[in-house]
């Protein structure tokens, strides 16, 4: 999957998507697949970034899998996700304009999983944030299956997706502390592990990923990424405007964000200064030295295109089409279904 920063809206309806679909059942309440944060911010878990695991180098070095050692990890606890909250929805509604109590009830009162929600960091006139969504990466070398004494988590070879199989998982949670994500969750009433299954169900009928497909922005692309002519393809390998998120970690993410472009920022007098609003230094301690290269790329096709010269890069990121997303992932949902009722009508 590639994310295109620049046009997240930070609406969450890709949160809602995979909440209505994967994680309504017992157990499941406080768990969100997809979370939208803001950032600069703490993020889901709260400091998740802090929080260790995947791979490390002695010596340094970014990325790459030889010679990496496990880094240790924390396993974040409940309160650090944000517990589910419900609320006392009859008084609420029967109570006067203006007064209505909202106070969330059970849980923590003082953090949620999306508590600094376009808080951001800078000062006005500079201020600053953007939305960062974030799922599982069916990282390549994936923290989380190396870390189970179990052997309950895999890769497919056929697409990559990575999995926990229920029945082998004896919730030991090695895996959430290992993955530096932090993006496995534990099923106290099931007993196991659980997290984002990229939609396997859905991709298997050709149908792309509810949080994509659900997208009102238009943000993420679909694909596999040695399909040359595919979206993924055209945008991390060639054009290379698309970088995964955190490489130092080790693990390889198969989850690609192109980073946000900002307005300048504005001197004492409230004129441009000509520096992006966003540090760039903090853009590169989140996708690495390369976002440079990329800001200057979608900066440079942005230009030609003032100047009233085509774009490749700018067509396939703007996506008309809205089906041009999800690569061979163009099935409607309802299609399946339709395919589904029709063949247990013919049995019958
Ligand atoms: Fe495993 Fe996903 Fe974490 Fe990668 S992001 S280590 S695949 S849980
Ligand atoms: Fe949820 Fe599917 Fe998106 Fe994963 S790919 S976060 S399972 S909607
Ligand atoms: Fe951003 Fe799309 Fe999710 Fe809305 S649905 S928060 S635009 S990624």
């Amino acid at each position: 999957m590639v994310m295109d920063l620049n046009k997240c809206i930070g609406c969450h309806t890709c949160s809602i998507a995979c909440k209505r679909l994967w994680t309504r059942r017992e157990g499941m309440e406080a768990m969100w697949w997809n979370t939208v944060n803001t950032a600069p911010g703490e993020g889901t878990p709260r400091g998740w970034e802090g929080m260790g695991g995947g791979w490390e180098r002695p010596g340094g070095g970014r990325e790459g899998r030889d010679a990496a050692q496990p880094r240790p990890g924390h396993l974040p606890t409940l309160r650090e996700f944000g517990e589910a909250w419900s609320f006392d929805h009859a008084a609420s509604f029967a109570a006067p304009a203006r007064a209505v109590p909202v106070e969330p009830q059970g849980g923590d009162p003082a953090w949620g999983p999306n508590w600094d929600e376009d808080v951001g960091a800078g000062e006005y006139p500079n201020a600053y944030y953007f939305y960062l969504p974030r799922i599982c990466n069916h990282c390549t070398h994936p923290a989380c299956l190396e870390a189970c004494p179990r052997q309950a988590i895999a890769k497919r070879a056929e697409d990559g997706i990575v999995l926990i199989d229920e029945d082998r998982c004896r919730g030991y949670r090695f895996c959430a502390e290992a993955c530096p994500y932090k993006k496995i969750y534990f099923n106290a009433v099931a007993g196991v592990s659980q997290k984002c299954i990229f939609c396997l169900p859905r991709l298997e009928q050709g149908v792309a990923n509810a949080c994509a497909r659900q997208c009102p922005g238009r943000v993420r692309f679909v694909g596999y990424l040695d399909d040359p002519e595919g979206p993924i393809h055209r945008l991390v390998t060639h054009w290379k405007v698309a970088l995964p998120l955190h490489p130092e970690y080790g693990t390889q993410p198969n989850v690609f964000y192109v980073p946000p472009l900002s307005p300048p920022r504005l001197d004492a007098a409230g004129n441009p200064t000509g520096e992006p609003r966003i540090p760039p230094a903090y853009l590169e301690s989140l996708f690495g030295p390369e976002v440079h290269a990329a800001l200057r790329t979608l900066e440079g096709e942005m230009a030609r295109r003032r100047k009233g010269e085509t774009s490749e890069l700018l067509d396939v990121l703007i996506s008309r089409r809205w089906l041009d997303l999800f690569g061979p992932f163009t099935r409607h949902p309802r299609e399946v279904e339709r395919v589904r009722s029709e063949t247990r009508e013919a049995r019958t």
